[in-house]
């Protein structure tokens, strides 16, 4: 169902803006890489060359299990099919704006959805998630945008202020297996919970910013810990069907590699809502050595994907 739906989210896209060319704005155009790259955006953006950057990469060394962590509350995010969302091309990404009733029940103020979007690689080198974990990358990364709707009318109130947003994010991989396509899953409204992972009590959490300038250091980031899984063609639909000019122009600059670089991230740390596998390797030299077992041996199966870790646990 994840597989499919996902599928409708990429088609949407794909049909959307083929649909309505004059979404597609020029002026906003935003390049990451090149004589215009995100290198430059300090001298125009200064809070891009500031503190509290995103994205980040996730390791050892600045994790720190935290047991007050709990599993994301989501309220309202089945849409009923009667509702539209609305697609903006913004010439860096597409964005599908949320409705209000969307919202994050518990973080310390309670944050409500404003619109969602992608960040991806290319063809070539499907790499094109912002954050990574342990220097690795994810092929595509969505982003959920929140903004403090305790404390401010609307997200331009909030952007610029330090407790003003909360992003879910939601590392995509590519599963080497084609998906039917079903032209029924081109519903208007659907469950937006559908594109998050199935575990949302594993995720890390720390206060970073923007990955766009101006790169406000205003977001509370939530990664899931889990990716969701898209096909390869899925992937490749999203990545060609998607051009910053005009579809009709000769030499269509394609909207690919939005993503912003890691930044660095000294002196902080990033809290996770699970244990690490060092903890979970100390459980298991524990039990291994009272059942004799060497978990040397056992332990490689443990460390990549971790998905399995469940099925895995004492009985
Ligand atoms: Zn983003």
């Amino acid at each position: 169902i994840q597989g499919l739906q996902w599928h409708s989210v990429i088609l949407l896209l794909f049909l959307k803006l083929h649909q309505m060319p004059e979404l597609i704005n020029l002026s906003l155009l935003l390049t990451f890489s090149g004589p215009d790259g995100e290198k430059t955006w300090p001298k125009k953006y200064p809070f891009c060359g500031g503190v509290f950057q995103s994205p980040i990469d996730f390791h050892n060394d600045i994790l720190q299990y935290d047991t007050t962590l709990l599993p994301l509350e989501l309220v309202g995010y089945n849409v009923s099919s009667t509702d539209h969302f609305m697609l903006t091309n913004n010439g860096h990404s597409v964005r599908m704006s949320l409705f209000p009733t969307m919202h994050i029940r518990n973080l310390p103020f309670q944050y409500t959805a404003t619109q969602l979007h992608l960040h991806w690689g290319n063809r070539n080198k499907p790499e094109g998630s912002e954050h990574t974990v342990s220097g690795r990358h994810f092929a595509a990364e969505l982003h959920i945008v929140h903004y403090n709707s305790d404390k401010y009318p609307d997200v331009t109130a909030a952007i610029d202020k330090s407790d003003g947003l909360a992003v879910l994010a939601i590392l995509i991989e590519v599963r080497c297996m084609s998906c039917a396509f079903s032209i029924v899953a081109l519903v208007p409204g659907f469950d937006i919970q559908e594109l998050l992972p199935d575990q949302l009590d594993e995720y890390y959490r720390y206060e970073g910013s923007l990955t766009t300038p101006p790169c406000y250091p205003s977001v509370l980031w939530t990664v899931f810990r889990h990716p969701v899984k898209v096909s390869e063609e899925q992937l490749l639909a999203l990545e060609t069907a998607l051009y910053c000019t005009q579809p009709n122009d000769p030499a269509p600059l394609e909207m690919v590699n939005n993503f912003r670089h890691i930044q660095k991230f000294d002196e902080r740390l990033v809290s996770v809502s699970f244990r690490q596998e060092e903890d979970f390797l100390n459980v298991l030299q524990e039990v291994s050595s009272r059942v004799g077992q060497n978990p040397g041996v056992l332990a490689p199966d443990f460390f990549e994907p971790l998905d399995n870790i469940s099925a895995l646990s004492i009985k």
